[in-house]
């Protein structure tokens, strides 16, 4: 495959901007080599700008549930741009995207926009702390929430990916009121609650860890912290800036019938465009400025071509069998790999949710973040690259959950199932 195009653009890039990209794993720092750079993505392809084709399982990070520039999410798009950009007053989308959100996701009686992950997340621990008047939160090792102050303590995602639990710049006075849970722990949760419980303000949690590779809850875990919280009057605020709509119409908290207090989401709420939301009980977000005192606010928050673009994927994922499709593809998908690991005799095994995957090189089940932690990363970045040379663009870590989309069809798993016979093959050495 030729990358001149790429790794001239990939020069450039690192002369001005830190490590040549605006989000660091990007930089496929972990797997080694260099990033490529897009021109375009259609469906399940992204095709770069040496001419490349790649079936992509990462759809921008999660956003790209129902394929790259979907004809209706253009469209949306399109007939919204034309009426301006930005106004920096209310506009009817913002309404109706409130109306959505609340009606997909219960527990929702109110929502607010704003337009990231990162913001949603840092917005909604300010909620829990000046709704309980407490300045502890707890979080879970592997667990990403973007990169606010307080959550960059044993954090996922690039943070792990780069071997940098605790970041500089966070002062410890801040850090030191994050306290943290090995994932999947029963005993350990309640151990401390029983401890400290009544200076925690939240428990923040992606209710499947997506930002570790991908680990699912155990069965009863969310319950459990959902009853710890209740009994110590702490919010329970699940991060569903990657389950969001993607697990279930009402997200993971539909699937495994947990209500939290709080909620965050991102991704697909945006259909690509950088949008984030916090919502949750009504007598919680009545709080928020200006009906309540605690303060949050947003110059482009609500912005109408976000929220069209947001708008019309939302109405995408509504269509019938939605999800058990895309858990199907899912399934194709993962099983498949399983076999053709098993052909080579490679030890290797997969975690999935509708939607969503993770690749592990190692034989036992994957339950907690150590387990997670045990695949051998090594092999993992071979397969990556012999993966990446026969046109299948997986996650560029091995902390990272993988994407499946409604586009991913027959051909495209067929195609990535024939490369992972010829990649495990190659990596077995
Ligand atoms: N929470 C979770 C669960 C995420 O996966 C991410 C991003 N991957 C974030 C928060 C942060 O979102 P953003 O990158 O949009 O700030």
């Amino acid at each position: 495959m030729d990358h001149s195009h790429s790794h001239a653009l990939f020069a450039r890039a690192q002369a001005l901007i830190p490590g040549g990209v605006n989000s660091p794993v990007r930089a496929f720092k972990s797997v080694g080599g260099e990033p490529f750079f897009a021109a375009r993505a259609q469906g399940a392809y992204l095709y770069d700008v040496d001419g490349n084709r790649y079936v992509d399982y990462v759809g921008s990070w999660g956003p790209m549930i129902a394929g790259h520039a979907h004809p209706q999410v253009l469209a949306a798009v399109e007939k919204t741009m034309h009426d301006g950009l930005s106004f920096g007053v209310p506009n009817a989308l913002e309404v109706t995207m409130a109306e959505t959100i609340t009606r997909l996701v219960p527990s929702c009686e109110m929502v607010r926009m704003v337009n990231s992950g990162t913001e949603a997340t840092l917005s909604a621990i300010r909620v829990a702390r000046g709704a309980t008047g407490r300045s502890r939160i707890v979080k879970f090792e592997g667990c990403y929430h973007g990169h606010g102050d307080s959550f960059l303590v044993k954090a996922g995602s690039g943070v792990m990916t780069l071997g940098l639990p605790n970041s500089p710049g966070v002062p410890s006075a801040l850090a030191d009121l994050t306290l943290t849970l090995p994932y999947n722990d029963f005993d350990a949760a309640t151990r401390l609650f029983d401890e400290v419980g009544g200076e925690i303000a939240g428990v923040i949690v992606e209710p499947i860890v997506g930002n570790a590779n991908c680990i699912l809850p155990r069965a009863g875990y969310l319950q459990h912290l959902r009853e710890l919280c209740t009994q110590h009057r702490a919010l329970l605020i699940f991060d569903e800036v990657m389950t969001g709509f993607r697990v279930a119409p009402g997200g993971a908290q539909q699937l495994y019938g947990v209500t939290p207090d709080l909620s965050t989401f991102g991704k697909i709420i945006g259909g690509g465009m950088p949008v984030g939301a916090y919502g949750g009980r009504r007598d919680l977000m009545a709080q928020v400025a200006p009906s309540g005192p605690i303060y949050q606010a947003g110059t482009l928050s609500g912005n109408p071509v976000a929220m069209a673009a947001g708008l019309a994927t939302l109405e995408l994922i509504q269509a019938p069998g939605f999800h058990a499709d895309l858990e199907r593809r899912t399934h194709a998908l993962c099983d498949g790999l399983e076999a053709a690991a098993r052909e080579a005799g490679i030890a290797f095994t997969t975690t999935r949710a509708p939607g969503m995957f993770g690749l592990y090189f190692r034989e036992a089940p994957v339950e907690t973040f150590e387990d997670a932690k045990a695949s051998d990363a090594a092999r993992f970045n071979r397969f990556f690259h012999a993966m990446l040379e026969r046109g299948v663009y997986l996650a560029p870590s091995a902390f990272e959950a993988g994407f499946v989309s409604s586009a991913h069809g027959e051909a495209e798993i067929a195609a990535t199932l024939a490369a992972a016979r010829e990649a495990f093959a190659a990596v077995r050495a």
